[in-house]
């Protein structure tokens, strides 16, 4: 069964055809998106349907953009726990706090998601070699899933990125470049390249692909909490990927009939060393400027400028949500915090969920009641660097 009906620009609405391997839209360099038929996906697939299937991100498949089973990936990623965080919650006199944590996927982030269904539908596309600019977590996803596929991969990162991400890639076999710069200029660095030499760029929204495999984190607290989403969803906002992927899940639902029109407001956090679209949703702006010298412990985090600056500050604002700068003290206090309590060790730019929600529950823009999901992006094991004292 085939229901995916065309790419879409999300900028200029230009639609192009599935079938041809596309990084952006030609016509305004702005990203593509999957549209798909979704009255007729409404006829054939109901969501009890769902029930008894595998417990990966392929449980909607139908969802997903591959025409053909035999390309996908799995490496068991999705379907990650969401937690009740009861102690968590008491310590902050709230109940209704949960943590959807995506320290158990693949490479021990939720890159894993967009990987696998990217380099899937590379694969199906007859696409050989693969290239990606990161900050340690995208590139140890892509060094897997390429590893899996029989695809080259190679990726960059700028030079003060943590080991262990380096020797990841290694192990899985990815040609490693250390950029003396920022992710930007590895995007740069990354592109010219893939110009160059005929290698497919699988930069954060410059394939169409990647936000279809991150989408479903929407699906899964959809399904998670029995097709009742929450109030407030908190998101540790880089490129956006996440929180704009969930809100085309959260369309989709909607429009199959899965979910009920109200949708969560959704909070972008951002560290207060490199904030970009906080600044420009502060300042009512509808792109953002980049951000010069990026700094923060929470390198997910380190993004000074995103291509779909515009999708991101769109979606905040039709969520009527917010977007919040925390600091990195703040964040080592709440990576702690969310250990003590819950026995879930998290990644910085998780710690940063709950640093954003505990001022927006000081603020009472989170109200008593409400029902608040918090995003651990990554396990924390990946960042002991930020225990140890020396730099
Ligand atoms: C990439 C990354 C982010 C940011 O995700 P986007 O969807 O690109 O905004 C947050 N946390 C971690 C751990 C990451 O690796």
């Amino acid at each position: 069964m085939e229901f995916i009906s065309h790419l879409q620009c999300a900028q200029c609405g230009k639609k192009a055809n599935y079938d041809t391997v596309w990084n952006t839209c030609p016509a305004c360099s702005k990203p593509f998106v999957v549209i798909y038929d979704l009255k007729k996906l409404k006829k054939s697939i109901k969501k009890d349907d769902l029930k008894t299937r595998e417990p990966t991100i392929w449980r909607y498949h139908e969802l997903l953009p591959l025409l053909d089973p035999a390309h996908r990936l799995c490496l068991g990623e999705g379907w990650t726990p969401l937690y009740h965080a009861r102690r968590l919650g008491q310590t902050l006199g709230h109940t209704e706090l949960y943590i959807k944590d995506e320290s158990s996927n693949p490479t021990g982030s939720f890159k894993a998601r967009g990987m696998a269904v990217a380099v899937s539908r590379a694969k199906e596309l007859g696409i050989k070699h693969v290239s990606v600019p990161s900050l340690g977590n995208a590139a140890t996803a892509l060094s897997a899933y390429a590893a899996l596929a029989g695809m080259k991969a190679y990726v960059f990162m700028p030079k003060d990125v943590p080991k262990s991400f380096i020797m990841q890639c290694v192990a899985y076999g990815a040609k490693v470049e250390l950029v003396d710069g920022t992710i930007t200029d590895c995007g740069r660095v990354a592109e010219q390249q893939a110009r160059d030499s005929g290698r497919f760029d699988m930069s954060t929204l410059k394939e169409p692909y990647r936000i279809e495999g991150k989408k479903t984190m929407g699906f899964e607290i959809a399904e998670q909490m029995n097709w009742e989403l929450p109030d407030v969803v908190v998101y540790p906002t880089g490129g956006g990927t996440g929180l704009i992927g969930m809100w085309k899940a959260f369309e989709e639902m909607e429009n199959l009939g899965w979910v009920k029109a109200k949708k969560p407001r959704m909070v972008a956090v951002q560290s207060d060393g490199c904030a970009p679209i906080v600044r420009a949703f502060t300042e009512n702006k509808e792109t953002a400027e980049p951000w010069l010298k990026p700094q923060t412990i929470a390198d997910g985090l380190r993004v000074p400028s995103a291509i779909a600056d515009f999708m991101i500050l769109h979606t905040i604002r039709e969520s009527k949500g917010i977007a919040l700068t925390v600091t990195d003290s703040e964040i080592m206090e709440c990576l702690q915090l969310i250990s003590t309590t819950q026995g879930i060790f998290p990644c910085p730019e998780g710690a940063a969920t709950l640093a954003a929600f505990r001022r927006l529950r000081e603020q009472n823009w989170i109200k008593d009641k409400e029902k608040v999901v918090l995003f651990n992006t990554a396990s924390g094991l990946n960042y002991l660097h930020l225990w140890f004292k020396t730099p």
